[in-house]
């Protein structure tokens, strides 16, 4: 269904992102697979993802680091082509109340997870638009849409997610570019591994579970498919009720 199109995801090496690298994958989208520091995983998920018959590459670039994400995206479009499908993920938190937190920590949140999607929305836009087609899916958070209290930077950037989705699906739709999000809630990942899943957490699921990186990337698939022509703008939870 994606054969031939070019997918480029962020933080890809690991968790979620490496779920949504393999789903686009089985689906017959070649991957650029970005990573921060975790070259062994990214060079790992490419040979999985080969075996699977499309193309795969893996980049080490910094999303927060405009120039780097410049160079990325004019790397990618040699070796792969141009980019049709482009997925935001790459992520960290520095949790703490506000009243602990440092400011480096505010900075390092929102200039990876917020301005990291700005970079490669930037140098990706004049390809989308010379196609006249594409896929921007970023992914947020429900801290994003419910904010979360020792979660503010990681808040910020997240609800800062949804309105840069919003403004850019505008944008860009009269070139006939959708863009949305994806609000995940609790995900098995590294990100969530220190979280203590007891039943007061789970207490607050409707659906009685965390989530699978495997429940998101079921989302992406769909909002980078033809079954999604017409859906820009939105942004879908995958949490289990969580946010209802
Ligand atoms: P994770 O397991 O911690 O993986 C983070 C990924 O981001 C890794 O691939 C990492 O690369 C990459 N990364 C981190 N900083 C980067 C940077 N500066 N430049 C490039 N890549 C960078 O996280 P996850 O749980 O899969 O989360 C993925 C996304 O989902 C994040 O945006 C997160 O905020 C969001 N999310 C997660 C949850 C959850 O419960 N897990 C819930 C809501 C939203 P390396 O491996 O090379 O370090």
């Amino acid at each position: 269904m994606l054969n031939g199109k070019v997918a480029l995801v962020t933080g890809a090496s690991r968790g979620i992102g490496r779920a949504i690298a393999l789903k686009l994958a089985e689906n017959g989208a070649n991957v650029a697979v970005i990573y921060a520091g975790q070259q062994e995983k990214a060079e790992s998920l490419c040979r999985q993802l080969r075996e699977l018959h499309v193309q795969a590459q893996a980049y080490r670039c910094d999303v927060a680091d405009f120039q780097q994400v410049k160079d990325t995206v004019a790397a990618v479009s040699k070796n792969l082509g141009g980019v049709d499908i482009l997925v935001n993920n790459a992520g960290i938190t520095r949790d703490g109340l506000v009243y602990s937190m440092k400011e480096e920590d505010f900075d390092a949140v929102i200039n990876v997870n917020l301005k990291g999607a700005f970079n490669f929305i930037k140098h990706c836009y004049p390809g989308f638009v010379r196609k006249r087609a594409g896929r921007i899916i970023n992914i947020s958070s429900v801290s994003g849409l419910m904010g979360n209290g020792g979660q503010a930077n990681y808040s910020a950037s997240k609800a800062g997610i949804i309105g840069l989705t919003k403004a850019v699906a505008r944008e860009l739709a009269g070139r006939g570019i959708c863009v949305n999000a994806v609000a995940p809630g609790f995900i098995d990942t590294d990100m969530t591994e220190n979280i203590d899943k007891t039943n007061t957490l789970l207490g607050q699921i409707p659906l009685g579970r965390t989530g699978k990186p495997e429940d998101v990337a079921e989302a992406v698939l769909f909002l980078a498919g033809d079954g999604a022509a017409y859906i820009t703008g939105e942004v879908i939870r995958v949490d289990g009720g969580l946010a209802i």
